[in-house]
C-alpha cells in the first residue's frame, strides 16, 4: 500500500472516531470499526485490503449481493429521466411496483411506500388504527407482538420491539402495545415440559386478546420467523392457527416481512411457508431493494384498504412521507424482483438451504451447541456452555467464535442485545445469490471455528 493510501486511511480513521455516530456500537475510543471500501458478490474489501465474506448480509438487506451493474444503471437511468416525484401524486415506478407487489403477494395489495422497515410498521399501525376506527369499531387501538422480536428503531415500531436493552433508556413506549410468550420450542415459555409449545404460543395469543377484551385490539404483528431475536422458527401451523385466532376476533394480521420478504427464507415471502395464510398487511424493506437504496412497503389487503376509500366521506389516509416510493429506489425494486425472478433465487434459496442446513447439523455433536435451526438462508446456531443444563453461552465464547470467523474471513453475527442470557444465538444469512463456493466456505469457516474453541 503506498504511503498517499495509508495516510489516507489514517485519516479516514481519525475522521470516524472523531465524528460518524456509529448504529449500535459502544464508542470505544481507539477501538475503530471495520471500513468497507468495496464490494463484489458476497464479499466486501476493507481499507486495509482484507476480504470478507458477509455472512449476514450486511443487515440482511443485500439479497442480491454488491456490483450487480444491472441495479445501478436502473438507478442511474431512472434519476436522469425523473429525479424526483412526490406520491401524493404518481409515477411509473412506483405503479408497476405497486402492482408486482400484489401479483408477488398473490391476492389484491395496496401498497403505501416508505423508506425503511421501521417506517413501513409506523405506517401499518397507523393503517390498522384508522382501519377499524372507519370500520365503526374505534376503540380497537392495542397492537400485540412477541417477546424476543424486533420490529424496529421509531418509537411505535420499538414499541412492538420486545427486547429489553433495546428500549430500556427509551420508555416509556407508546400505550396500547403487548408481547405475548413466543413460540419457541428449544426454551419453551410455558415449561420444557410442554410438548406442543407452538400450540400454547398462539393459543395464549387467542387468551389476551379475550382478557384485554378484542373491542380494543386492533392488530397482531410477527415476523413469519424470529430473525433478528435468535431464528426462532414454529412449525407452519402456529401461523395458521395465528391468522384463524385474528379473523375470529376481527384483528388485523400485519406480517412483518422486513427480513423474511424477497426469498431469505425459500419462498418468496415467509407466510409463504403456512398455508392458506392471506395477512392483512404486509410490510417490507431490506430485499426489496437488496439494499441498493432504500425502499418501505406497506402492502394493506383491498378489504381493508375499501374503507379508505369512500367517496363523499373523509376517509383519506393522512399520512405522507417526502421520500417515500423514490422513482429510483422503485425502479432499484423492479429490478431487483427481476433478477431474483430470472435468476430462480427463490428455488435455489429452498434447495441449498437443506443442503447447508444438513451439513451444519454436524456442529450438534458440539458441547457447545444446543440447537441449530433455519429456514432458507436463515441460520442461527444456539450456543450453551452445557447441554443438559441448556445454560446460554457466554458472551466470551459467542465473541470467540464470531473472532475466529473473521480471521478466517467471514462475518458472521449475533442475535440482538436481549436481556442477559437471551442472546446466545449465532447468525448466518449469506447472500442469496452467493456461489456454492461461497456457501461451502461459510460452512467450513463456522466448522473449523468450533473445532478451535
Ligand atoms: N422489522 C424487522 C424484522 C427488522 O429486522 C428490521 C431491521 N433490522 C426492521 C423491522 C426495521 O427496519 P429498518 O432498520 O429498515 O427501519
Amino acid at each position: 500500500m503506498s504511503t498517499l493510501e495509508l495516510n489516507e486511511n489514517k485519516k479516514l480513521t481519525d475522521q470516524d472516531q472523531e465524528y460518524l455516530w456509529h448504529a449500535m456500537s459502544r464508542h470505544v475510543e481507539g477501538n475503530s470499526p471495520m471500513i468497507a471500501k468495496s464490494g463484489e458478490g458476497s464479499w466486501f474489501t476493507d481499507i486495509d485490503g482484507n476480504r470478507y465474506l458477509d455472512g449476514v448480509s450486511g443487515l440482511w438487506c443485500l439479497n442480491l449481493g454488491h456490483g450487480r451493474k444491472e441495479i445501478a444503471e436502473a438507478a442511474a437511468e431512472q434519476m436522469m429521466q425523473l429525479s424526483y416525484f412526490p406520491l401524493t401524486l404518481s409515477h411509473a415506478p412506483a405503479i408497476k411496483l405497486s402492482a408486482k407487489i400484489s401479483e408477488l403477494l398473490g391476492d389484491s395489495y395496496k401498497t403505501f411506500f416508505s423508506n425503511s422497515g421501521s417506517e413501513a410498521n409506523e405506517t401499518a399501525f397507523k393503517i390498522a388504527r384508522q382501519y377499524h376506527n372507519q370500520n365503526g369499531n374505534p376503540g380497537k387501538y392495542k397492537f400485540i407482538s412477541r417477546y424476543r422480536a424486533y420490529h424496529g428503531s421509531t418509537l411505535g415500531a420499538l414499541s412492538a420491539t420486545a427486547q429489553a436493552n433495546r428500549r430500556v433508556k427509551y420508555d416509556p413506549g407508546m400505550p396500547g402495545f403487548l408481547h405475548v410468550p413466543p413460540p419457541y420450542s428449544y426454551r419453551c415459555p410455558f415449561g420444557e415440559e410442554v410438548k406442543n409449545c407452538d400450540k400454547v404460543a398462539a393459543d395464549m395469543i387467542d387468551q389476551v386478546i379475550q382478557w384485554e377484551g378484542a373491542e380494543t385490539v386492533a392488530a397482531v404483528i410477527m415476523e413469519p420467523f424470529i430473525s433478528g431475536g435468535g431464528v426462532i422458527i414454529p412449525s407452519p401451523e402456529y401461523l395458521q392457527r395465528v391468522a384463524e385466532i385474528c379473523k375470529k376476533h376481527d384483528v388485523l394480521l400485519i406480517m412483518d416481512e422486513v427480513v423474511s420478504g424477497f426469498g431469505r427464507t425459500g419462498k418468496m415471502f415467509g407466510f409463504m411457508h403456512s398455508e392458506g395464510v392471506q395477512p392483512d398487511i404486509v410490510t417490507m424493506a431490506k430485499g426489496l431493494t437488496s439494499g441498493y437504496l432504500p425502499l418501505g412497503a406497506t402492502a394493506v389487503h383491498s378489504r381493508i384498504y375499501e374503507k379508505f376509500k369512500e367517496r363523499g366521506t373523509d376517509n383519506h389516509f393522512r399520512h405522507v412521507s417526502t421520500y417515500g416510493g423514490h422513482p429510483a429506489s422503485c425502479a432499484v425494486a423492479l429490478k431487483n424482483i427481476e433478477i431474483i425472478e430470472r435468476e430462480n433465487i427463490v428455488s435455489r434459496v429452498e434447495v441449498l438451504g437443506e443442503s447447508i442446513l444438513g451439513s451444519l447439523q454436524d456442529l450438534r455433536s458440539h458441547k457447545n451447541v444446543g440447537e441449530v435451526r433455519s429456514v432458507g438462508f436463515l441460520f442461527g446456531i444456539e450456543m450453551v456452555e452445557d447441554k443438559e443444563t441448556k445454560q446460554p453461552a457466554s458472551d466470551n465464547l459467542m465473541a470467540k467464535v464470531i473472532a475466529l470467523c473473521k480471521e478466517k474471513g467471514l462475518i458472521i453475527g449475533r442475535n440482538g442485545d436481549t436481556v442477559p442470557g437471551c442472546n446466545n444465538v449465532l447468525i448466518i444469512a449469506p447472500p442469496l445469490s452467493s456461489t456454492e463456493d461461497d456457501l461451502r466456505f461459510v460452512v467450513q469457516t463456522v466448522k473449523s471455528a468450533f473445532k478451535e474453541i
